[in-house]
């Protein structure tokens, strides 16, 4: 029998990687070897002393019961020493951090935590789907902020609509970003602040790429340095692609205390919390998050000087970011997204992601990961080069 999904989930389009998945699926069916760089997912493992002890705490009959909802003390701690040592920000472990089954969830929730049917969410585009996606299950609307190539990629507060920004209560906000790869400082952070204050909107920074730099000089800040920002909110800290951690489902939440109770007894419904020993073997990973990050950052910057030196070579244009894990291209002319990754799949059985599946301001560009290994990727860019 086949059963009627609910209209909420029936309104949703379908999530943009299932789809390219499925392309994939088709294609190796039909015999042909597909490479994907489309998908951000880190093909490096997670390192072996976080590995170690998570099979140490789960050896321990302590951790086999339910755990907090709101997170496991130890981990609250090392997230607190972490922020204090990462980005001088101090925080109350036991009421300015939420541990999360990964900043997915927490983004997802945060929108049935406080947005009624018809309140209004300010959304980057292009932007991670999920701010839209979990606005839209909870009945609330989006009003798109664009994000330019003119503007490097950063959100225009003078052009959101200021009856907009009167009515709205939350903006979702990420940098560096996904797809663009673009970073902000810390001016755009306190601008942010004071346009938040200014209309009374919650912000939710989503900070999965803060330890993903080339060098030093592009070490990105945290929204929790702007003067003020744990008034108006907070941001999502992720495991999973700073320490190659996405199957773990971990992260944490810090800044503003009344938010992140409300986000917390909305999930203490929901969830039963993280398993104690990954939390414990996560507080590990943020302990000597140093040796970790820079371990990442030597591969993926290995990988994005080859991918810069094909586009260079075959002309083809991109965002120069030394941050995150994704070059952000633009298609060339007589192409859309669309068209262009399609070309790409049918001539060189290579996945990039179209730019549009990332909002509509997204048209125009494609983005290339770089978590494949290099042989792998060589052997991608190889191939896109046969096709110019
Ligand atoms: C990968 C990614 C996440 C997911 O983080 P998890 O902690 O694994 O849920 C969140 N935000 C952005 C922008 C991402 O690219």
């Amino acid at each position: 029998m086949i059963f009627k999904e609910s209209e909420r989930l029936k309104s949703i389009p379908p999530y943009l990687f299932a789809e390219i998945d499925l392309i994939i699926k088709k294609k190796q069916e039909q015999g042909f070897d597909v490479i994907s760089l489309g998908i951000g997912d880190p093909d490096i493992k997670t390192p072996d002393p976080i590995v170690k002890e998570l099979c140490k705490e789960a050896a321990n009959k302590e951790n086999h019961r339910y755990p907090s909802s709101y997170g496991l003390k130890a981990f609250k701690i090392a997230a607190s020493n972490f922020y204090k040592r990462r980005f001088n920000i101090d925080i109350d472990p036991e009421k300015e951090v939420l541990t999360l089954w990964g900043s997915k969830e927490g983004i997802a929730n945060i929108a049935y935590t406080f947005i009624n049917p018809g309140d209004i969410v300010l959304v980057p585009d292009p932007s991670y789907p999920v701010y839209k996606i979990g606005t839209m299950f909870a009945g609330g609307s989006t009003y798109n902020m664009p994000l330019t190539e003119e503007n490097n990629f950063l959100i225009d507060f003078k052009k959101i609509d200021i009856e907009i920004a009167k009515k709205a209560k939350l903006m979702h906000v990420n940098y560096p970003g996904n797809p663009t790869s673009a970073i902000c400082d810390l001016d755009f952070f306190n601008e942010l602040v004071n346009f938040a204050t200014k209309y009374n909107i919650m912000v939710c920074h989503d900070n999965a790429y803060g330890d993903i730099y080339a060098d030093q000089k592009y070490k990105p800040v945290s929204f929790l340095n702007a003067k003020d920002s744990k008034e108006v909110g907070i941001e999502f800290y992720s495991l999973s692609k700073s320490f190659n951690m996405t199957g773990w489902r971990v992260s944490f939440a810090v800044g503003n205390s009344s938010m992140l109770s409300s986000l917390g007894k909305y999930k203490s419904n929901v969830d039963s919390g993280v398993f104690n020993a990954i939390q414990y073997a996560a507080a590990a990973a943020l302990d000597n998050y140093e040796e970790y990050v820079d371990l990442n950052n030597k591969i993926y910057n290995r990988r994005r000087q080859k991918v810069w030196e094909l586009l260079d070579k075959i002309g083809l244009k991109y965002y120069k970011s030394y941050n995150t894990i994704y070059i952000w291209v633009k298609v060339p002319n007589d192409y859309s997204s669309s068209s262009f990754a399609k070309l790409l799949l049918d001539k060189a059985n290579v996945v990039v992601t179209p730019g549009n599946a990332y909002g509509e301001y997204g048209e125009g560009f494609f983005r290339i990961s770089l978590t494949i290994n290099d042989e792998k990727l060589e052997e991608a860019l190889d191939r896109i080069k046969n096709v110019f």
